[in-house]
């Protein structure tokens, strides 16, 4: 198989989603390669940057950076949920002898049914959070774990949100829910490298790699360009959607067997 990207045009979207664990220079870094007018997507946690996360949160001078590389417009910020965990299960992880459990899910938690007022009053201010710190009120939004259930898309339509990014195993082309929200689907860097099969990367906190960003930094287009180009297949069923079923079954599974094995891991 060839390593090499064969696509010429791509959108990247990298996470910053611990930045405590984040050199001060890998901010300047992406400062200085969006200087080459490199658009990139960054997906941001409301509760880091407002500094209230029981995680982590961005320290002044990243946040002086991260302000910075926004107001140019060439890097967008895409809303990743409000605190990226579940605040029940992030307890519960903390407090627990038996340490295995996965908390960061936000808006669909095996547990318990999220209630729908909350996860609105939680998607409203984050979203006012990032506008506030950033001057940009983000038109994407990325769900923590990339779980979400019809409910979520539905409440993202009022919220007025245009756009979802989802990581897949299975990768599609990306369609319209209900002619309003346009769900994509973002393959990992990487292992996309290796795949080259879709024209979304997503790049996690602790995987990114700046060499090769810089490497793809010419064939770096913004989402409106690519989605140009790009064939939306219009208005899905949902509940019929076996795109959705298979990865949400696929990403369970996964993620079962993860902390099954962590049990295992701790010992
Ligand atoms: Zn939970
Ligand atoms: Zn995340």
């Amino acid at each position: 198989m060839n390593n090499e990207i064969k696509l010429d045009k791509y959108v990247l979207d990298i996470h910053l989603e611990n930045p405590e664990g984040r050199a001060l220079d890998d901010f300047f870094r992406l400062l200085k390669i969006t200087e080459k007018k490199a658009p990139i997507l960054v997906s941001l946690i409301p509760s880091q940057i407002g500094g209230f996360s029981h995680d982590v949160n961005f320290s002044e001078e990243a946040k002086g950076i991260l302000k910075r590389i926004c107001l140019d417009r060439i890097i967008e910020p895409v809303q990743h949920g409000y605190y990226h965990h579940c605040p029940i299960c992030f307890d519960e992880k903390t407090n627990s002898a038996v340490d295995f459990k996965d908390p960061f899910h936000e808006f669909s938690c095996f547990r318990r049914k999220v209630p729908r007022e909350e996860i609105i009053k939680k998607i409203k201010a984050g979203r006012e959070i990032i506008k506030d710190y950033l001057g940009y009120t983000p038109r994407i939004f990325s769900p923590p774990n990339f779980l979400y259930n019809e409910s979520l898309l539905d409440i993202l339509i009022e919220e007025r949100f245009a756009y979802l990014m989802n990581a897949m195993i299975v990768l599609n082309s990306p369609y319209e829910y209900k002619g309003m929200l346009t769900v994509l689907h973002e393959s990992n860097a990487d292992i996309g490298r290796k795949k080259a099969d879709s024209s979304i990367f997503y790049m996690h906190n602790d995987k990114i790699d700046f060499d090769f960003i810089e490497k793809i930094a010419p064939n770096l287009v913004s989402l409106n360009k690519l989605l140009e180009e790009q064939d939306v297949v219009n208005s899905y069923s949902f509940s019929g959607n076996l795109d959705y079923l298979i990865n949400n079954s696929l990403k369970d599974y996964y993620k079962l067997l993860r902390d099954f094995l962590n049990i295992f891991k701790k010992r």
